[in-house]
């Protein structure tokens, strides 16, 4: 089977920025992708909020994105990714080209906005159909425009909106919100913001731009007109977490749950970008995301690099686990060096503080501990509290 040192899943801002600084690591990076590199800013008609690019299109910065990544020589692959499955410890990635096995796997998948579905939504994304306040909000300055949805982003971002836009509808298909109390009576409290209840969109019209909306009463049935420079779709969005699906913790809804370092529940599994369970999903904060999961997937390859070669590789090796953050420990480590050098035999030293999977996997109790491994295979283990008891563990 094909192996790799780290393997990224998803072009988008997060997993191209994942592999800027995996590379720049010296890593070995294959970046898979199944659509087009630049995830959804490709279907972005304008970006306004990417640090130092004042104004570009989606697909300019995509491309921009992409040409930097080969810059540092990523390896892009055209596949669709399956599954990640981790076997006997060892995590594979299965695509519809083959399998691959990866010391590190970084989730860059990303997330998708669900659609209303109805008649011209398609046509008009980009050219006043949008899915994110953040992102468009800024575009509609002292127009009137429309929300569709009833929940906490539909209340919450309907009001963000009210910052730009002269006129919120919120257009909701039941007649009160579904959102947290406090957020309703501030959103009923702004007078820019106008419910529109029992009500669903039929129809989204314009000549390029989008002009009207066509409402239907779903109570009385009766069709109107709203015209509107724009609308904003808060329907629900949700993760591209299938690879992973069941194998990693996931919140509500499936986004990945990640710690500041972007692992996942399992080890050598990071995430990054909007997949994650997280508060704002932007550009920047992908980017933000893929460099630190890049760099923490660095660390982990080294540490299992060195691990294996001290410990799991050779046929027969004795190791003293302490914890560096423990001074009495740390004495014990410089005595137990002493003492095997003077018995002309080898001690490997391992920082079990910041080595702590390893210590979890060879099932040492507590640390300091001694354990004599061959091959990887534990054939004694003991927890040594002085330099008399590691002196008779190594007899
Ligand atoms: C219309 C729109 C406008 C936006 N405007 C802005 C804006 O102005 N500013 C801003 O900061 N953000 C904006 N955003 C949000 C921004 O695009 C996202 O936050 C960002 O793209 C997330 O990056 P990501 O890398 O996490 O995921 P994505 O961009 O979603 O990329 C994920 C990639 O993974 C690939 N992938 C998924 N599953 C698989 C699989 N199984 N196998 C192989 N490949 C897979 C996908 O094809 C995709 O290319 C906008 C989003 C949309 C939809």
């Amino acid at each position: 089977m094909e192996k790799r040192e780290l393997v990224i899943i998803g072009a988008g801002p997060a997993g191209l920025s994942a592999a800027i600084y995996g590379r720049r690591a010296g890593l070995d990076v294959l970046l898979l992708e199944k659509g087009v590199p630049g995830g959804q800013i490709n279907i972005t008609e304008e970006i306004e909020n990417w640090p130092g690019v004042e104004h570009a299109t989606g697909p300019e910065l995509a491309a921009m994105f992409r040409s930097h990544a080969e810059k540092f020589k990523t390896e892009f692959r055209d596949v669709d990714v399956s599954a990640v499955e981790v076997r006997d410890g060892t995590k594979v990635v299965l695509t519809n080209k083959g399998e691959i096995e990866a010391e590190a796997v970084i989730i860059a998948t990303g997330a998708y906005f669900r659609r209303l579905g109805c008649e011209g939504e398609a046509e008009h994304i980009g050219q006043g159909v949008s899915y994110c306040a953040v992102c468009d909000g800024a575009f509609f300055e002292d127009e009137e425009i429309a929300v569709v949805g009833g929940g906490n982003t539909a209340v919450e971002e309907g009001e963000y909106l009210t910052t730009f836009a002269s006129k919120v509808y919120i257009i909701h298909r039941r007649d009160e919100f579904r959102a947290d109390r406090a957020a309703v009576e501030r959103a009923l409290s702004n007078p820019k913001i106008v419910p529109v209840w029992n009500t669903v969109v039929e129809k989204i019209e314009g000549d390029g731009m989008v002009e009207n909306l066509v409402l239907k009463n779903i109570k009385t049935g009766e069709v109107s007109n709203l015209p509107v420079a724009g609308v904003f779709m808060f329907v629900g969005q949700s993760p591209h977490d299938e690879p992973v699906r069941g194998l990693v913790e996931a919140a509500k809804g499936g986004w990945i749950k990640t710690n500041d370092e972007m692992e996942t529940s399992v080890e050598g599994i990071f995430a990054a970008g909007d997949v994650r369970d997280k508060g704002l999903r932007q550009v920047v904060t992908a980017a933000s995301d893929g460099a630190i999961a890049a760099m923490s997937a660095s660390a982990y390859i080294n540490e299992q690099v060195h691990l294996r070669s001290v410990l799991l590789d050779p046929e027969h090796v004795t190791a003293l686990f302490y914890s560096s953050i423990d001074r009495e420990q740390v004495k014990l480590s410089d005595e137990v060096e002493a003492m095997a050098r003077d018995a002309g035999k080898k001690v490997a030293l391992v920082d079990g503080y910041k080595n702590a999977r390893m210590v979890e996997k060879l099932g040492l109790p507590s640390l300091p501990a001694m354990v004599e491994l061959a091959s990887g295979k534990t054939v004694k283990m003991a927890p040594v509290a002085d330099a008399s008891a590691a002196g008779t563990f190594l007899k």
